[in-house]
């Protein structure tokens, strides 16, 4: 391990730059200072929105046709107004004062038992404004689960059963193995057996050289540990102002993980901290003397071979990944030495015409073909807006994966339209920096416990060992192909 590389372990892994005698630094957060072991955890807080947020449904009452009503159900209820006033529905939607005259939209959930017995006096309809939130990609939806995410960090559970699709485009066309008889011995959340989110990003040689003193020669690994296999990728440029950039930083680094800045970004804000990563363009390089110090990791915006030998050249101790699209050809940079590859889809997960799910397994085979995967770092970002998605990614061949649009969403963003260009502005409201930081770390903590909920259904202890593991997955395409094929009908 180098020198100037952390790593963080627990106490049953080698630390490799411990048993090379090199120092260690801790410079991610308080976790890492602590020598002994320690289980990692992340904090939530209360994190209300602050902007109103739509209601799912619009409540529409007939006002002359449930006065009729309400005087037919007095006089069948004897005069009993609390009783009168809150039918017919058991949720408090109408249990104002004034009942259905100024019905509670946020408390409807759409059961259309009212309009069910009643279909002259109410109508349920969906809120159009809710509808407005987010894109095609990106739904309403989506948009809720973020929210409620990001309000307190809680995994979201639907008690009255999963009323969605069971396979379809995209993410949804891939499934993860659970196996109940594995469950209970692999529940992470609750504590019951630790299972880790630790994953490395650097490069990592497929040997260590000795001399015949025993002194390592050549290559040695070079990785930063991270506590989660999630970065927070760059914020759209045009939404990037000093509290954004101020509540990346603060987030990473209690998050344990890095926060990937422009370069120009870190400078203008005089952010420092391992848990920084610049993202630069070749013509930047000069512009890296004003940091503080060398960073733990860069990323170069873009393959430009001159440019990667200069920055390595440049930041001996750092470790440099280039940030290619996802449709590169990976293996060529990894012949010309890139062990630190991020790939960048859309913010829809598609690039060249494929999509996220094809992007990743192609770049991850590419790698193992070349020899070189257990050397690399995979990371990727595009089109990773729900929690599941972080592990069919991991699955599909990634080390750690990027969040962008979803950082957003927690911060209450609204897209203008189809948002599919990293260039396109979101647009974000005036926030504290507290408030953001919680939002964001908030977001983390439940979608790491839910991570941790699909390897413990996968009996994986921890998510290294996910990484590519295609076996413990299924896709629809295929399984319909195996049903169907051949039979009268079918069409892939
Ligand atoms: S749809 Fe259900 S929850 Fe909504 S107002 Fe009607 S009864 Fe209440």
């Amino acid at each position: 391990m180098h020198s100037a590389i952390r790593q963080i372990a627990p106490e049953s892994e080698i630390n490799l730059s411990a048993a090379a005698g090199a120092p260690t630094l801790s410079p991610l957060g308080p976790a890492a200072s602590r020598s002994a072991f320690c289980r990692y955890h992340v904090d939530t807080v209360e994190a209300p929105d602050i902007v109103h947020h739509p209601t799912r449904f619009r409540v529409k009452t007939d006002r002359f046709a449930l006065l009729g009503l309400l005087l037919r159900e007095l006089v069948h209820y004897r005069g009993r107004l609390p009783v009168v006033l809150a039918r017919p529905c058991v949720y408090g939607v109408f249990g104002r004062p004034v009942g259905g005259m100024a019905p509670i939209h946020a408390k409807c959930v759409g059961c259309l038992r009212c309009t069910t017995q009643y279909p002259d006096v109410v109508q349920i309809h969906p809120n159009p404004a809710r509808l407005r939130l987010g894109d095609s990609y990106l739904t309403p939806d989506h948009v809720d689960t973020i929210l409620y995410e990001a309000r307190g960090g809680r995994v979201p559970v639907r008690g009255a059963g999963y009323r969605g699709g069971f396979g379809g485009a995209g993410w949804d066309g891939m499934w993860t193995d659970m196996s109940e008889i594995v469950r209970p011995t692999r529940d992470g959340i609750h504590g019951r057996e630790y299972i880790s989110t630790v994953v490395d990003v650097g490069e990592k040689p497929a040997f260590i050289a000795c001399d015949p003193r025993g002194r390592v020669i050549g290559a040695t690994p070079r990785t930063l540990t991270l506590q989660l296999p999630m970065l927070l990728d760059v914020p759209p440029v045009a939404a990037i102002d000093r509290t954004l950039a101020l509540a990346w930083s603060e987030a990473a680094r209690r998050l344990e993980t890095l926060a990937i800045l422009p370069l120009t970004t870190i400078l203008a804000n005089h952010l420092s901290g391992a848990h920084l990563a610049p993202l630069l363009g070749p013509g930047e390089l000069a512009a890296l003397e004003r940091l503080p110090s060398p960073p733990a990791v860069a990323f170069l915006d873009g393959w430009d071979a001159a440019a990667y030998a200069a920055l390595r050249g440049r930041l001996a101790e750092t470790i440099v990944g280039v940030r290619v699209p996802a449709d590169a050809d990976v293996a060529a940079h990894a012949r010309a030495g890139v062990r630190v590859l991020h790939l960048v889809a859309d913010y829809h997960g598609r690039r060249g015409g494929a999509f996220a799910l094809e992007l990743i397994q192609r770049a991850h085979g590419s790698l193992v073909e070349a020899g070189v995967r257990e050397e690399a770092t995979l990371l990727g970002s595009g089109g990773i807006v729900l929690a599941e998605h972080v592990a069919k990614a991991i699955i599909c061949g990634l080390d750690a994966v990027g969040l962008d649009t979803a950082l957003a969403v927690a911060l209450q963003a609204r897209f203008a339209g189809e948002c599919t260009s990293r260039e396109r502005a979101l647009t974000l409201p005036r926030f504290e920096q507290p408030w953001a930081v919680a939002r964001l770390a908030n977001l983390a903590a439940s979608w790491r416990d839910q991570l941790l909920e699909v390897m413990g259904a996968m009996g994986l202890r921890e998510v290294r060992r996910l990484r590519g593991e295609l076996g413990r997955c299924m896709f629809q395409a295929d399984l319909e192909r195996e049903a169907f094929e051949g039979i009268e009908g079918y069409a892939r």
